[in-house]
């Protein structure tokens, strides 16, 4: 069970290119913003996170199966995980950011990625509409 967590990985370049080629400014790893959110406009108010589906525990997902071996170790940990990432879903909110979290499987299908965030930007239009 040795997975490197780094950062730029596959699932989060793929999104950054759709994002990109929709035209959306972003910063990257935002450390003012609850979560360091993988993506964020802070001025539009959106964030976006880009998740790994077996550390955040992706339900029904093929890729977070429960582990198999040194599970005192791995549950307690995917579940403060899980804790944490509804926390600061929770304090955005508050802040009035619209996020979006897209799981690593997500990302394999470029079209269904790009459509996935299409609709996203949609949504924060619309909200930045009747806050004006
Ligand atoms: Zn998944």
């Amino acid at each position: 069970m040795s997975r490197i967590r780094s950062k730029d990985t596959k699932p989060e370049l793929a999104v950054r290119r759709a994002v990109a080629s929709l035209g959306h400014k972003y910063r990257l790893h935002v450390k003012g913003l609850p979560g360091a959110p993988d993506m964020a406009n802070k001025r539009q108010k959106w964030a976006i996170f880009v998740h790994g589906c077996f550390w955040h525990s992706h339900k029904g997902c093929k890729f977070s199966s429960n582990p198999k071996s040194n599970r005192l170790y791995w549950i307690p940990k995917l579940e403060r995980t899980q804790l944490r990432d509804h926390d600061n879903r929770r304090k955005l909110d508050d802040e009035d950011f619209s996020t979006l979290v897209i799981w690593e499987c997500e990302t394999a299908d470029s079209t269904k990625l790009k459509r996935l965030i299409v609709d996203f930007f949609d949504t924060v239009q619309k909200v930045e509409k009747t806050r004006f």
